[in-house]
């Protein structure tokens, strides 16, 4: 699951973020509805959590320009005022939920894995394959040729964004900032690590190797057999 968050305060996005990454979701953050409209569009995500009052655009026109582009993506608005007349606007306006600041984390929550199963993902996004390697993202279940897996959550999250990334080199703060939630240049070797406990998993026992390490540049997963 992939969220995007668009959102000026920081100590609300801080908290939106740190709680969805706890729960397994890849999260990007932005500060304003000019950005907003542009991750939006250049990238796919299953829900967009969209503050109304945002600097450069506001939510108001970032709902209108995603839904006058055919972009179907599911928008929770956050908004500082409960109005049932602005409630209704914004559904005319294509938004699919709405939340009143200040609210809980375990109650936005709530509303996304409502939307979730509102819209019932697409086969394809409960079944992952790459070559003899499957992904059922339901059970949360990995196998490699009818042989389980068993991974921790980061290694798991880590498979999963290389698999959305699939025969696309992914450099190592990419990885650090979507699966560990860390967004600085680091020292810590964390990824490496992570990715040699995987490929040890998933490559080790098979002749076909799927992960490769790209020297100087990062990881990628590829189904094209070199
Ligand atoms: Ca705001």
């Amino acid at each position: 699951m992939n969220i995007l968050i668009i959102e000026d305060e920081t100590k609300t996005a801080k908290f939106v973020q740190k709680g969805l990454f706890e729960s397994g979701y890849f999260v990007d953050v932005v500060s304003n509805g000019m950005d907003g409209l542009y991750y939006a569009a250049s990238r796919q995500y299953d829900v967009i959590i969209l503050d109304l009052m945002l600097p450069k655009m506001d939510g108001w026109k970032v709902l209108k320009a995603l839904r006058a582009t055919d972009n179907n993506t599911n928008v929770i608005i956050l908004s500082a005022i409960s109005d049932t007349d602005e409630k209704v606007k914004l559904f005319d306006y294509g938004a699919d939920d709405y939340l009143v600041k200040p609210f809980s984390f375990s109650e936005l929550h709530a509303r996304i894995k409502a939307i979730q199963k509102r819209t019932k993902p697409e086969a394809i996004m409960q079944m992952l394959q790459v070559v003899d390697l499957s992904i059922d993202c339901v059970a949360f279940k990995v196998s490699r040729q009818n042989k389980t897996i068993e991974l921790t959550i980061k290694e798991y999250l880590l498979l999963l964004l290389l698999i959305q990334n699939i025969n696309e080199v992914l450099n190592r703060n990419t990885i650090l900032d979507k699966v560990w939630g860390i967004n600085f240049e680091s020292e810590t070797n964390i990824v490496d690590v992570t990715i040699r406990r995987l490929r040890k998993k998933i490559d080790d026992d098979f002749d076909v190797k799927l992960i490769h390490s790209i020297r100087g540049l990062g990881y990628v997963i590829r189904d094209e057999v070199a």
